[in-house]
């Protein structure tokens, strides 16, 4: 009855107020009033209590009812990649129609073609996305771990809080991207086989990814708590007997694989430990071999992998420059490093430059090329592009150099030189020379064809039309070139844009290694090499003032690279003269930030540019450096203050001796550190008294990594301290 009465209550209260029109609505009883239909919904019945939405508009069940209807958004926009060996940055824009709704989020699809069927299927759990894969509300993201040499299609798909009520429509724009050539991945699998008083057994499983073939692996090991002392020996099995180690003893072992695309990453480390001098020798099984049969099986064993050493030196190219145990070096002081690839070796210490180039570069029949057309003119004779089809090979498009007519034979020389420096070479982005035809004329070096010819041009044709991360992207190729360069022991000495060429992919390989630029005695060979002058723009002053062509110098010489990416292949210190730009260089001007040009990338440019040649960051620590900003792209926002930027002035560049500072924000500012005051004040050094207590390690702990930053760092806190001193001394 109370029900009932209840009941009634409601209907007579309604009854009371108005009746929502068709078209209107009244969603709590207790409203007086009608309200209209929100957008994109309708009702023609009278006393509606909500409003239907039209045809191809929804509302969520948490969407209030005087929301407008929205509805799925359109795909996302001029979505591009950028594929950096096995990773992929995807960049996009926003839908253009978002829906109504302000939830868009993005997912990416990821699927490759199966080796097997040919097929596309999903691309595995094993692939990493940075932030995540699904739910992004950034317009990028950064797929990992992806195969080498893999066509993959990433689909990226808007969505936002109706699309789930549309499906199966679905909004996406498709990306085909091809991955490049990858250094294995670590080998997570290590273990101990037999052991000895003086010897470890020890295997190893390949590495997940090897991303091609494996051609060898660097098995790194040393005394445990004596790193500084280690040794490397190579093994193309996946076994190796480690012996004339000390009984009783624990070794720490580390092992990496090579491929042709370089060294993967050493494994973590691995402890064994070798047999007490009683026992004659023991195994993991719990078996001990009778001392005769272990010395029996250890000298057998001694002896394989002694032959196999000797006989794995069939891959080196320069048997007869080799050094006899240069498959088991050893390093005492950890400041010696092993060379992550090879040695190069100057094709100068030939007697015969002739067999150099036939120790490092393949002769190619002339039957097997078809020039097409000229596509350039070279310091020695035409550039050309054509076809190469080597028997049994697939035909592929590659660059010709030729030698013109009438050389001499010193030119015929210097031309093959620089295949037989190439030819050493095995890097994604170094350029890579397929060979040399010298048994016939024109005489010619073939190398892999760079759709997008040299780097400084291609900038100019495409002024403002990449994204900042293409960019990074580019300049995180030439460096990884470099690094290797630098790790061979390779100096470059010409690295500037003119020199580096593009592939379609965007992929960028450093090229131009000719020896005629090697400077000779006479003072003014400096200044008349081939092309006119020595590239007085792009060298350090180390370099101009007294030749001292090093790693660090190629680094000066990346640094202006950088600004000329940045800025689109402008003319580094534009038209000034090769005279007034040394004056400036050595008076401490610099170029200024090019316009629209990230802080983080400007700051390194200026840490490339340092004047002490060993306050430079190495090629290791820039292509890191560059990897973290592309990992991050928000730290590629702050850019270089355009009302302090002035287009064609120099800055000053170096500390202010002698300031007294008020604040740890000040001094770091001042000596071009303003980047750290954040970690500086989060690690609770906020006053510089406290900053003048610090060592090295706390530099570290604050999150100052890189060699050349601190050692700036600590000169400076150093003068602060012999300020403070001299202040508080008495007079
Ligand atoms: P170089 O003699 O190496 O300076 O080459 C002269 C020009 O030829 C370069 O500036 C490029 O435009 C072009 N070129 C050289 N090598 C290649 C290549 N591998 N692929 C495409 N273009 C090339």
């Amino acid at each position: 009855m109370q029900l009932f009465g209840a009941y009634f209550g409601v209907a007579v209260k309604c009854k009371s107020s108005t009746v929502c029109k068709p078209g209107f609505y009244r969603s709590a009883l207790q409203t007086k009033s009608c309200s209209k239909c929100p957008p994109r919904s309708y009702t023609k019945v009278e006393a509606s209590t909500s409003c239907q939405c039209e045809q191809g508009y929804y509302r969520t069940e948490t969407d209030p009812a005087n929301m407008a209807c929205t509805k799925p958004p359109s795909a996302p926009r001029n979505a591009i990649s950028n594929v950096n060996e096995t990773s992929v940055f995807l960049e996009w824009s926003a839908p253009e129609e978002t829906g109504g709704r302000k939830d868009v989020r993005y997912n990416i699809v990821c699927s490759k073609i199966s080796t097997e069927s040919g097929q596309y299927e999903p691309c595995g759990s094993h692939v990493r996305y940075l932030p995540q894969r699904t739910g992004l509300r950034n317009t990028s993201i950064m797929v990992m771990d992806l195969l080498a040499h893999t066509n993959y299609t990433f689909e990226v798909e808007a969505v936002n809080g109706v699309s789930e009520l549309t499906a199966p429509l679905r909004q996406y724009v498709s990306l085909n991207v091809t991955t490049n050539q990858a250094a294995p991945s670590p080998i997570t699998v290590v273990k101990k086989g037999k052991t000895a008083k003086n010897s470890i057994a020890v295997s190893w499983q390949e590495p997940d990814r090897p991303n091609g073939i494996i051609l060898e692996y660097e098995i790194k090991y040393f005394e445990k708590d004596q790193e500084t002392s280690y040794t490397i020996i190579k093994s193309k099995e996946t076994d190796v007997l480690v012996d004339g180690l000390k009984p009783s003893s624990a070794y720490i072992f580390q092992i990496r694989a090579r491929t042709s695309a370089g060294y993967g990453g050493f494994s973590r480390r691995f402890e064994f430990e070798t047999s007490p001098y009683s026992v004659a020798a023991s195994s993991d099984q719990g078996q001990v071999p009778i001392i005769a049969v272990a010395v029996t099986v250890a000298i057998i064993l001694i002896a394989l992998v002694t032959g196999f050493l000797m006989s794995g030196r069939r891959c080196g190219y320069s048997k007869a420059k080799q050094d006899p145990d240069e498959e088991k070096m050893h390093f005492h002081n950890g400041h010696i490093k092993f060379p992550a690839v090879r040695t190069y070796i100057d094709p100068h210490t030939y007697e015969d430059p002739n067999q150099a180039v036939h120790e490092f570069a393949k002769e190619i029949d002339v039957s097997c090329i078809t020039i097409e057309r000229v596509i350039g003119a070279g310091e020695f004779g035409e550039v050309c592009s054509g076809l190469l089809r080597l028997p049994g090979k697939r035909e592929i498009p590659v660059a010709i150099k030729t030698l013109k007519a009438g050389y001499t034979e010193k030119q015929r020389r210097d031309f093959l030189g620089e295949a037989s420096i190439m030819g050493q070479f095995e890097h994604p982005n170094i350029i890579h020379l397929k060979g040399v035809v010298t048994k016939s004329k024109p005489v010619m070096i073939i190398t892999e064809y760079m759709e997008n010819g040299s780097l400084d041009t291609f900038l100019k044709k495409n002024d403002g039309q990449f994204t900042v991360i293409q960019l990074v992207g580019m300049l995180r190729g030439i460096a990884s070139g470099m690094r290797y360069l630098s790790e061979m022991g390779y100096v470059h000495r010409d690295l500037a844009a003119r020199n580096i060429l593009v592939n379609s992919n965007l992929v960028c390989k450093v090229s131009d290694f000719g020896l005629s630029r090697v400077l000779e005695d006479d003072p003014e060979a400096a200044y008349t090499t081939r092309g006119g002058k020595i590239p007085i723009r792009w060298t350090a002053p180390e370099a101009i003032a007294y030749r001292k062509f090093t790693s660090a110098s190629d680094v000066w010489s990346y640094g202006i690279v950088m600004w000329e990416v940045m800025s689109y292949g402008e003319r580094p210190y534009w038209e000034m003269s090769n005279q007034d730009v040394i004056k400036a260089v050595e008076e401490n001007y610099r170029l200024p930030g090019p316009m629209d040009c990230p802080t983080a990338l400007y700051h390194l440019m200026m840490d490339c540019w340092q004047k002490d040649r060993n306050s430079r960051p190495k090629f290791e620590e820039i292509v890191s450096l560059l990897d973290k900003l592309i990992r991050n792209p928000s730290s590629l926002k702050g850019l270089v203050n355009p009302s302090n930027r002035v287009s064609n002035l120099l800055v000053e560049h170096g500390s202010p001796e002698g300031c007294v500072f008020r604040s740890v924000e000040e001094w770091l500012e001042a000596i071009k550190m303003g980047r750290y005051t954040e970690l500086f004040m989060e690690s609770g050094y906020t006053s510089l008294e406290v900053v003048t207590q610090m060592t090295l390690e706390d530099l570290r702990r604050v999150g100052v990594t890189l060699a050349g930053h601190q050692k700036k760092i600590l000169n400076s806190i150093q003068e602060m301290r012999v300020q403070m001193m001299n202040a508080t001394m008495p007079i």
